[in-house]
């Protein structure tokens, strides 16, 4: 395993302003790699989805905690973004595209899709004593050097 250059764990309300804010946030220290600005933009898309799903699923807007922590290693970042919240029944029909249980809300269901698509890995698992944990991973290295070959 590579080493971990840098690190951080925090621990914010789960309001919707926090979304922009959590975004903001890994989207700055994932920069310290030195990654494209389309895995910036990646990653910060699929941290809003992430931290959404605890605002509006995990805690139905009534507020708790949402849990983040990163790793960051010259080639990849690790995101973990986790709630005590009400936690996932199925979650591999979660996770399936369209599926969602709040339709009513003008959910698309494609959070999870968008998580998928926009990182490296993606697992989503139901935490001990309750609520979601999501870890995902972004690569760096590809993209550079497709980059790189391109011109860019
Ligand atoms: P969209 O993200 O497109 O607005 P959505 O949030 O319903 O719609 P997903 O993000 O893919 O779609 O999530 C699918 C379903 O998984 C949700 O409708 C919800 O039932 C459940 N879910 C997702 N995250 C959590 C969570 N943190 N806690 C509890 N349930 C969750
Ligand atoms: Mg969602």
């Amino acid at each position: 395993m590579e080493k971990v250059l840098n690190k951080f764990k925090m621990e914010v309300e789960a309001q919707s302003e926090n979304e922009s804010f959590v975004r903001g946030v890994v989207g700055a220290f994932a920069s310290q790699a030195d990654p494209t600005l389309d895995q910036i933009n990646d990653i910060k898309t699929a941290v809003s989805e992430a931290v959404t799903n605890c605002i509006v699923h995990a805690y139905k807007k009534k507020g708790g905690t949402i849990f983040v922590e990163c790793e960051l290693f010259a080639d990849q970042i690790t995101i973990k973004i986790a709630d005590n919240g009400v936690g996932i029944e199925d979650i591999s029909k979660a996770t399936e595209p369209f599926y969602t249980t709040a339709p009513e809300d003008e959910r698309s269901g494609m959070g999870f899709t968008v998580m998928q698509s926009f990182m490296d890995n993606l697992s989503v698992n139901n935490n001990f004593g309750g609520g979601v944990l999501v870890e995902m991973t972004k690569f760096f290295t590809k993209e550079k050097a497709a980059d790189l070959a391109s011109g860019e």
